[in-house]
């Protein structure tokens, strides 16, 4: 049996960690929170005191940490996996970061003689604590088809896409059309809401037709039951779309309900703060909705 090895233990890392330990596996485990290692050693993984111990123990290293300089500093900062990775171990990054910097990364692996996928992840909390979790995968078939099986024990909806990158350019495209159908479900329901209807039973309704997708079944019970507690947190989807944004401005291509997504998630942190669930961006549809002509 390979060893593993599984570095950031956060909202999504801490369930996927705990379905590797379910099947049977040694799981090394490291974060920068020192309570979040010791909460999985006591659910059976090994606790590491830093990514390089994880890398020296581990065949395949699983990253999961919040953006690209987050997965930077895992890789190849002081104490990171590069210090101590093995020649022939196989680094799996779930995290959702920059399409172009996951190519130099996996370049700079390829010279240490260790093969990378990069492996984004939709399907939230909830996907990642059923198991559910879409897996979008940048890499070459073969190293693909060695991981899979950890994947299976993940996720179900795992596809590879293309070359080192392509996992995550799939995933900024699954953060566009997440955005924009948040902005529509709370604009749907702050419309409802303030013509006088129950945003609860339009919600129910609105889920069995056309207008239904998993954004109105989650985020929009959220929305109606004012649970902004992540979940995802707006910073990190504030992340994605600066990723959208910026490739689609290299692109020479305009993505522009994006861009409206992106301008109404600053006003709920210019409020709110970051750490809200992306489901909060219903407050700024409803401090827009609050002004009426007398
Ligand atoms: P999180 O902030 O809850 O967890 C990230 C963890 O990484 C934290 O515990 C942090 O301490 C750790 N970390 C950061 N830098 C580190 C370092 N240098 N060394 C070790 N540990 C480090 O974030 P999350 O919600 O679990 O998201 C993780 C990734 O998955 C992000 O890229 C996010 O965009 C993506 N994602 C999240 C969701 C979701 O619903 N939460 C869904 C899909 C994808």
């Amino acid at each position: 049996m390979a060893q593993l090895g599984f570095i950031g233990l956060g909202i999504m890392g801490k369930p996927m960690v705990g379905h590797l330990l379910a099947a049977g596996h040694t799981v090394r485990v490291y974060d920068l929170v020192e309570a979040f290692v010791k909460e999985m050693a006591e659910k059976g993984a090994v606790a590491c005191a830093n990514s390089r111990e994880v890398a020296s123990q581990s065949d395949i290293i699983i990253v999961m940490a919040p953006d690209t300089p987050d997965v930077n500093a895992v890789l190849f900062g002081e104490n990171g996996v590069a210090e101590g990775v093995k020649p022939g171990s196989i680094v799996v990054d779930m995290s959702s970061i920059s399409p172009i910097e996951t190519k130099v990364f996996a370049m700079k692996l390829a010279d240490l003689g260790v093969e990378m996928l990069d492996a984004p992840v939709s399907g939230g909390q909830v996907g990642a604590e059923k198991a559910i979790l879409s897996i979008m995968v940048g890499g070459k078939q073969e190293v693909f088809d060695k991981i899979k099986p950890y994947f299976e024990l993940m996720g179900k909806n795992i596809v590879l896409i293309g070359e080192n990158g392509a996992g995550q350019t799939c995933k900024v495209a699954n953060q566009i059309a997440v955005a924009v159908t948040i902005a529509a479900t709370a604009e749907a329901l702050t419309f409802a809401s303030k013509a006088g209807a129950d945003p609860a039973k339009v919600r129910e309704a609105l889920m069995g037709g056309l207008a239904g997708s998993r954004i109105m079944e989650l985020l929009g019970e959220r929305m109606i039951a004012r649970n902004f507690q992540p979940g995802f947190r707006i910073r990190l989807h504030q992340k994605d779309l600066n990723l959208a944004l910026q490739s689609a401005r290299s692109l020479h291509m305009s993505i522009p309900s994006t861009a409206i997504a992106q301008q109404m998630f600053n006003a709920v942190e210019a409020r709110d703060g970051t750490d809200f669930d992306h489901s909060a961006m219903v407050l700024a549809l409803e401090e827009l909705a609050k002004h009426t002509v007398a």
